[in-house]
């Protein structure tokens, strides 16, 4: 499932980072998905919980999934445009627009730890 494998290399990007003994103290791990990422935050929320289940390493570890907005940049004005309904299109000067800024991100963006 494409989902699980997103859970495991965000573990794996984890544990290189921290020693296991800060690991151990993890709390909460923020995530930010793009809504172009093609990951479903729900989806992955199963995921998530179906690996670690009751009595695991990481089953006290809370997973906050925050979707984030298309945005794009225009290439003649510059302007950035939060892009709604797939409608790609600079809102300043309406020209067409594929200069993507945003929302096709996964990226760990927080990670809470007891003290
Ligand atoms: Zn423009």
């Amino acid at each position: 499932m494409h989902e699980t494998s997103i859970v495991n290399s965000i573990m794996k990007t984890l544990e290189m980072e921290f020693e296991q003994e800060k690991l151990d103290k993890m709390r909460a791990i923020y995530l930010k998905v793009g809504k172009l990422s093609n990951i479903e935050p729900r989806l992955l929320h199963n995921a998530y919980t179906a690996k670690y289940p009751c009595g695991t390493k990481y089953h006290h570890v809370a997973l906050h999934i925050e979707t984030t907005e298309i945005k794009i940049k225009c290439e003649k004005c510059n302007h950035v445009t939060q892009v709604i309904n797939y409608r790609f299109i600079c809102e300043k000067c309406q020209k067409p627009c594929k200069n993507l800024i945003q929302g096709e991100e996964m990226l760990i963006h927080k990670v809470e730890f007891n003290d």
